[in-house]
């Protein structure tokens, strides 16, 4: 572990007591969060993610290896289940609970329930009752609520899981705002596509990392390998984003794309030099 590292697990691993013994979701993985990071963590399921998720949130225990974390970080979680997460019938309950140990004023209070909201694009009363909000707009809460306590990491396992696309787009753009303020962001999905502002892509397949580095790398292998070997995402079996399909698929035809995008502007960019 560098000395500026937020998160070290060496060699973790955690077993599931099973009926006939126990079940390993993470086996002797090492792996280190470094503060301004976007980690993306993929994988197919059952490969270990929210065991991980729980982990580094400090709900799993390590059945081996250990994990360091600097003293004085604060991490959150965000979790599939909007609703899992809710401890109060509204957001400001929601609000106040999570800032309980700030010894706020009520007027400070106030305003920093208002503003947690606003922040991620919700104008509604902080007394509006969570049961009549939609799934994106509970989701969008848990992010604000998340977010007002100013952590140094978020974590969120499949926070889109539930979610319609534009809520899941919403809920993408809210975190890549907190993420270009500061916040270091942990984000689970196997849904590749949302991987587009990942500095880092860590896969898992069977509770071990199969893959650490660079998304570009993840997405279209070395910068050496042939465009007929499969790439790190191939192996493990899981399907490339839309854009990269697309970009592999111009790269086989032979049509001289060197760029390696990850977002649709990218891509766009990356044709529009092509005679196609
Ligand atoms: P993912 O989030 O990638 O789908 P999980 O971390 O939830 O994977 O699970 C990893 C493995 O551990 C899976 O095989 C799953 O069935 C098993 N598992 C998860 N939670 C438990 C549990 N509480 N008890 C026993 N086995 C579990
Ligand atoms: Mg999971």
């Amino acid at each position: 572990m560098s000395s500026s590292s937020f998160i070290a697990l060496q060699e973790a691993s955690v077993k599931y007591p099973t009926g006939s013994g126990a079940h390993k979701a993470l086996s002797n993985v090492t792996l280190l969060i470094e503060p301004g990071e976007w980690v993306t963590v993929a994988g197919p399921n059952g490969s270990g993610k929210s065991t991980l998720a729980g982990v580094l949130l400090g709900t799993c225990r390590l059945t081996a290896g250990r994990m360091i974390r600097k003293v004085h970080i604060d991490i959150r979680g965000v979790l599939q289940h909007p609703e899992a997460q809710h401890i109060g019938d509204t957001p400001a309950e929601e609000l106040a609970f999570a800032l309980n140990d700030r010894h706020l004023s009520r007027e400070e209070l106030k305003q920093i329930q208002k503003q947690a909201l606003l922040r991620v694009g919700l104008e509604l009363s902080p007394e509006t009752l969570l049961n009549s909000l939609s799934g994106g707009q509970k989701q969008l809460v848990n992010i604000a609520t998340a977010l007002a306590t100013v952590p140094d990491v978020l974590v969120l396992d499949e926070p889109t899981a539930m979610l319609d696309p534009a809520a899941r787009e919403q809920v993408l753009q809210v975190v890549r705002q907190a993420h270009l303020q500061g916040t270091t962001v942990v984000w689970i999905t196997h849904r590749l596509e949302e991987a587009v502002y990942a500095s880092r892509m860590v896969a898992f397949q069977k509770g071990e990392v199969a893959f650490d580095g660079a998304p570009e790398t993840f997405f279209y292998g070395d910068l050496a390998s042939d465009s007929d070997s499969k790439t790190p995402c191939e192996r493990i079996g899981l399907d490339p984003p839309f854009v990269v399909q697309t970009a592999l698929h111009l790269k086989q035809k032979g049509h001289g794309l060197t760029a390696r995008p990850l977002s649709h502007d990218d891509l766009a960019k990356a044709v529009s030099g092509l005679c196609l």
